[in-house]
């Protein structure tokens, strides 16, 4: 995928999403884990999910591994610049997490298939996390 076929709409990072973002940068993939309570949570918030703590949040290093817990296929573009077909896909980490993500490389998926980070970049030096059928 090329930059120009990502949709231009990410949101901007703010200081909860900014070091999310800048990992990223660094094709890193970090989730939010609580000190307080050692869960992890995605998207990035200002609120452990958790146990409500707000001041020991912090991103830390996943993996990259997990599993496809469900995918869509999209054949009817939303938008005249995205490309079809694409796969949308939650894809729960080995952390427990869930990502909200795209998958790419087949058209053949399957609920429990074992998938691992890659990374589109963005213009700006960001980078999305996206997930491949993972080689082992
Ligand atoms: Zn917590």
């Amino acid at each position: 995928m090329n930059p120009s076929e990502i949709p231009t709409d990410v949101p901007d990072a703010d200081e909860v999403t900014s070091a999310y973002w800048d990992a990223t940068r660094r094709h890193e993939l970090t989730v939010q884990r609580c000190r307080s309570c050692a869960g992890y949570q995605h998207p990035p918030r200002a609120v452990c999910i958790t146990c409500s703590d707000t001041e020991q949040l912090e991103q830390a290093h996943v993996s990259g591994r997990g599993i496809v817990d469900t995918f869509t296929v999209v054949h009817r573009s939303p938008r005249p610049e995205l490309e079809v077909p694409y796969t949308i896909a939650r894809v729960r980490l080995d952390e427990g997490v869930i990502l909200l993500t795209r998958l790419e490389g087949s058209t053949e998926w399957s609920i429990g298939d074992a998938v691992d980070v890659d990374w589109v970049d963005l213009a700006d030096g960001r980078a999305l996390p996206i997930f491949h059928l993972s080689n082992g």
